[in-house]
């Protein structure tokens, strides 16, 4: 077997994220190593997290990313506020909701769900009952943006119901930061973590997260030490602190910080309501696109992520064969379903760069296209007509 050097093919990403990495960030990617400790580094570390604060509408001090994909900054969260024996309680209305429960569990401490049907936002007021019955736990976890079912939950109101009842709030705002309106400190969100590959559109493997001066003051507090050492917020701080006395704490992933970097100038410079406002306005379309095809929605209109459109996959198409089809004729990648949804259900995403009108147009020929290889005949021209109305 020869092996020589990875050639990417060039996809057009309309699937649950990574979603499409402009060249700017790419180029960025590309810049010199320098070293983690390096003065010039240690400005691009303060500006980032400037730009994050921006990002989460944020002014709390412990702002930074860590250096590992979604599932670490969930583990941060859960692994810095949770000591054995402590109590959460988690709504769990998709796959990482459950996710949460899993790390809740392995850090000693007790897990209380609040099951929700998948497809739909969290039910608040089955949340405080469960809140009402627990009076000694200590977190209340939810996902802010459910990117398994496209569900978009109503996080002001389960934060202010956390703060109601003691706890301290854990938010997933992996798929929702930058896609949706999201405000940190006027919801008195805790401990909140993102991804960088949805709707910053950066490569995976990074997860900014933040933590509240109530968060701050319960990690303080703890009886026994994080028992992960990588994410223990208190070592992390030496490192990403602060001033010019920086310690090494682990080897910074410095290009991969170049990328997040050029991601957070290009959310800046947009704005962040104007990316808000671009993703609804993509999302409006591409509902318009595909209703125009016969597709349906798995959740009701004003709980949707403009970020995440879940359809049913229609009668007598057949999901692996559709999925290949595009991707191997139009470099084009849709998400399959996850769990329950695993085979009924596809993940359209437009998250970042990818929430374009060009996609949306590229996407509606490609489906069409799609059906009629499987005998099933639709009307494209009329889809790419209603996406046209409705910008
Ligand atoms: N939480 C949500 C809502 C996600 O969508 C994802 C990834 O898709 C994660 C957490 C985990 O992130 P990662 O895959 O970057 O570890």
């Amino acid at each position: 077997m020869q092996i020589s050097s990875f050639v990417a093919p060039q996809r057009v990403l309309m699937g649950p994220g990574p979603s499409d990495v402009p060249q700017r960030i790419l180029d960025a990617l590309a810049r010199p190593t320098i070293g983690h400790l390096d003065p010039r580094f240690i400005e691009l570390m303060d500006e980032i997290k400037a730009l994050l604060k921006y990002a989460f509408q944020t002014e709390n001090a412990l702002t930074l990313p860590v250096s590992a994909p979604g599932s670490a900054g969930m583990e941060a969260c859960f692994a810095n506020l949770l000591e054995p024996g402590d109590k959460a309680v988690v709504a769990v209305n998709g796959v990482f909701g459950k996710r949460m429960i899993e790390n809740v569990q392995r850090c000693g401490a007790t897990a209380v769900a609040v099951d929700q049907p998948w497809g739909e936002p969290v039910d608040p007021a089955a949340v405080e009952q469960v809140l009402a019955a627990h009076p000694d736990a200590k977190v209340l976890a939810f996902v802010h943006a459910e990117t398994s079912t496209g569900a978009l939950s109503d996080a002001e109101t389960l934060c202010a119901l956390a703060k109601r009842h003691n706890c301290l709030s854990i938010v997933d705002t992996v798929t929702s930061l930058g896609g949706v309106p999201l405000y940190v400190d006027r919801w008195k969100a805790d401990a909140v973590y993102s991804g960088t590959q949805k709707c910053l559109s950066c490569t995976p493997g990074l997860s900014p997260v933040t933590f509240s001066d109530a968060a701050v003051a319960a990690i303080k507090a703890r009886k026994t030490p994080v028992q992960s050492w990588f994410l223990d917020m208190n070592l992390i701080l030496g490192y990403w602190g602060q001033g010019g006395k920086r310690a090494y704490h682990h080897t910074a992933p410095v290009n991969a910080l170049y990328g997040l970097h050029e991601a957070l100038v290009a959310l800046k410079e947009e704005g962040l309501e104007n990316a808000w406002l671009r993703h609804a306005s993509m999302h409006q379309a591409l509902a318009a696109g595909l209703e125009a095809l016969g597709m349906r929605f798995v959740v009701k209109a004003g709980a949707r992520l403009p970020q995440l459109n879940s359809v049913y996959i229609p009668e007598g198409v057949d999901d692996a064969q559709a999925r290949a089809f595009l991707l191997s004729k139009y470099n084009l990648e849709i998400g399959a379903g996850l769990g329950d949804f695993a085979g009924k259900v596809w993940r359209i995403g437009l998250m970042g760069h990818s929430a374009r009108r060009e996609n949306i147009e590229l996407l509606i020929n490609a489906l069409a296209d799609a059906f009629a290889e499987q005998g099933k005949t639709v009307d494209a021209q009329a889809a790419l007509a209603a996406v046209a109305g409705s910008l």
